[in-house]
């Protein structure tokens, strides 16, 4: 690196007074011990309304696993594509590598497998440190991971379709997540470290 792109990196601009506030005020709410995992899901506008998803409700890293090949590239500039600033991704090729990083981390690895013995989303105790994992549009959560899962959950339908589309699944369940945890006080105080408040801040300056 020469020195001018070593200045470059270092740079950390000012923020205003605006943006400082509401940066610390989003870290404050981040939810390091809630996850979701992306299973083979291949529409990117699925993958971008689930990261804004996850943005809205504090998510900070996610898991997407692909197993199956080069995904289609999103047509146009998409609203929602901003949101992959602000939440990392974890990209795996193996459902294997992924579970291994997630139970490193003791998450609690729930699948979403539309079974009829899923267990209620209503049901389940969502202000655990989770994983939630959500299936390929066309075939759920593969055979591969559910033996890894701690448990399958559902959100109930009553209609004539069988499966909600996975980016709505995925909302539905981030904010009965969301509620259980607000109900929990789990936004009222600040869950990072102020070394790991400074960090994520100054990585956010730079790229804002
Ligand atoms: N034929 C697929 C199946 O049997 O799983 C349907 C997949 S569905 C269109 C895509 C994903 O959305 C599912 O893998 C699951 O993650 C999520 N999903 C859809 N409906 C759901 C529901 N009622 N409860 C929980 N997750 C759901």
């Amino acid at each position: 690196m020469n020195s001018g792109s070593r200045k470059k990196a270092d740079y950390i601009p000012t923020l205003s007074e605006n943006r400082d506030k509401k940066f610390r005020n989003v870290l404050s709410k981040r939810q390091p011990d809630l996850t979701v995992v992306m299973e083979n899901i291949h529409d990117p506008h699925n993958i971008f309304a689930i990261m804004r998803t996850c943005d809205a409700v504090g998510i900070m890293e996610i898991y997407i696993i692909n197993t199956q090949g080069p995904r289609k590239k999103a047509a146009g500039k998409h609203s929602s594509s901003s949101a992959n600033k602000w939440v990392t991704a974890h990209h795996f090729t193996s459902v294997e590598e992924c579970v291994k990083a997630l139970k490193e981390k003791n998450f609690r690895i729930l699948a979403t497998h539309l079974a009829s013995d899923a267990k209620s989303l209503y049901d389940v105790n969502l202000t655990e440190k989770v994983a939630l994992v959500f299936g390929n549009e066309k075939d759920g959560v593969s055979e591969e991971l559910l033996p890894y899962a701690d448990g399958n959950i559902i959100i109930p339908m009553v209609g004539q379709i069988q499966s909600l589309n996975v980016s709505v699944a995925t909302a539905v369940s981030l904010y009965e997540a969301l509620r259980q945890r607000t109900a929990a006080g789990h936004y009222d105080a600040s869950k990072l470290s102020e070394a790991e408040t400074e960090e994520i801040y100054t990585s956010w300056a730079k790229k804002s």
